[in-house]
């Protein structure tokens, strides 16, 4: 086991392309690591440069002490696993996965007893005679992971392994590749865009965009604290709801105006102080989904923002309440290019919700109680979970 540390790593492809941007990032011993990102922004080259597929431009890249710029792949003593696991279709399971270490000259007594091993913490005891055509998607997939598991590397490299199954599938390989990981207890480096499998499986996750790392942390430190607009809305289904507020002080008291509305804001929100620098400036307020609190449940002494109901998806149980408040949307480019959801949201939506002083959120709330389509209710708000960031620079703000 060892740890992978990029240090300062960027990646210029010939054509110019920077894929990878000074790139600061360990994973420890035995840590399970996910990359996740949207499409292009870097991950996999990320991953290739650890597996030695890719040249480095600059910087530096260990596995446990030793810097492996220039080491070839084969003498890295790190396993990947890819998309596409390709088996050899005229061999066995047990021919396929016993490969790499017949290709080492191993003794045949060790490679079986190795197989056998790895076998069994795959549930792919009973296969081992048969070949990749008789099996499943998933037991294919397991195949590829034997073969991974059989060397006992020092490293996991893993790029999306389970975007060729289907939707019952990954449920199960998810958990099981995360059993996996924890019983061998191997560094795994995993690059996914998958939502679910980045806020599941790893220990930590690390968020990047356009080449840049944006926050590295446990995944309920990414949802509870995300550091910019970005992994705010990146992280997190349905995405975060994100707002135009502005910091102002009514008779003394912090306040943040939300279209025609206000909430209080010193009451129970830590770093209230720091907000209070931003008096008198517009700022980006998010608020996730399942803090917009049920108007028939809720002390009515809680801040709260009125809001018309459009629309309910029941989904039980929960249920997902689409809502128009009576607010400005987040139109200043700056911040809109910052926010992940940028593309889900189309301009002209954004401008005719503007137009209507209008904002489209999402509320998440148990099955159950019925909330009328059209009718206006004050929904309760706490205002220690509404996040804040900076306009311009998308940053949060405590
Ligand atoms: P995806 O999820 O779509 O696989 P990714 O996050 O893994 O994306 P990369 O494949 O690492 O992203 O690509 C990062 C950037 O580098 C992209 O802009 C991509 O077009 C570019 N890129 C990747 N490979 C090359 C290459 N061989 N030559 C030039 N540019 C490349």
């Amino acid at each position: 086991m060892a740890s992978i540390i990029y240090k300062n790593i960027t990646k210029r492809y010939a054509d110019g392309t920077k894929a990878v941007d000074n790139l600061d990032l360990e994973i420890r011993e035995g840590e399970f690591m996910i990359v996740v990102g949207p499409s292009g922004c870097g991950k996999t080259t990320a991953l290739r440069m650890a597996a030695g597929l890719e040249d480095i431009t600059d910087g530096q890249l260990l596995i446990g002490d030793k810097v492996v710029n220039d080491l070839e792949p084969r003498d890295r003593d790190i396993a990947m696993v890819f998309q596409n696991y390709a088996l050899y279709p005229h061999m066995t399971i047990f021919e396929n996965i016993a490969f790499p270490l017949q290709n080492r000259n191993m003794p045949a007594a060790e490679i079986k007893e190795r197989v056998r091993a790895a076998a069994r913490t795959l549930g792919l005891e009973e296969h081992l005679d048969r070949r990749p055509k008789h099996l499943s998607g998933g037991q294919r997939q397991r195949v590829a992971m034997g073969r991974a598991i059989v060397r006992r590397p020092k490293a996991f490299l893993m790029d999306e392994p389970l975007s060729n199954l289907d939707a019952k599938l990954r449920v199960q390989m998810r958990a099981e590749i995360t059993r996996m990981q924890r019983d061998l207890g191997i560094t795994t480096l995993y690059v996914t865009h998958d939502q679910v499998e980045a806020m599941t499986m790893g220990h930590r996750i690390a968020v990047m965009r356009k080449g840049v790392l944006q926050q590295v942390g446990e995944p309920v430190e990414l949802y509870e604290r995300p550091a910019n607009l970005f992994v705010a809305s990146f992280i997190g289904s349905p995405a975060m709801n994100l707002v135009q507020g502005r910091i102002a002080e009514t008779e003394g008291r912090i306040v943040c105006e939300i279209g025609s509305q206000e909430i209080p804001l010193a009451d129970g929100l830590a770093g209230a102080e720091n907000l209070a620098g931003y008096r008198n400036r517009k700022v980006v307020v998010g608020i996730r989904p399942e803090h917009l609190l049920d108007p028939q449940k809720t002390d009515p002494s809680l801040p709260g923002l009125a809001a018309r109901t459009r629309l309910v998806e029941l989904l039980p149980p929960e249920q997902l309440v689409h809502l128009e408040l009576d607010a400005e949307p987040v139109l200043s480019t700056s911040a809109l290019e910052l926010a992940a959801d940028v593309d889900k949201t189309s301009a002209q939506d954004l401008n005719l919700q503007a137009k209507n002083h209008r904002v489209n959120v999402v509320a998440r709330l148990p099955s159950g109680r019925r909330y009328a389509e059209g009718e206006t209710t004050r929904w309760a708000i706490d205002v220690a979970h509404l996040h804040f960031f900076d306009a311009d620079t998308g940053e949060v703000l405590r």
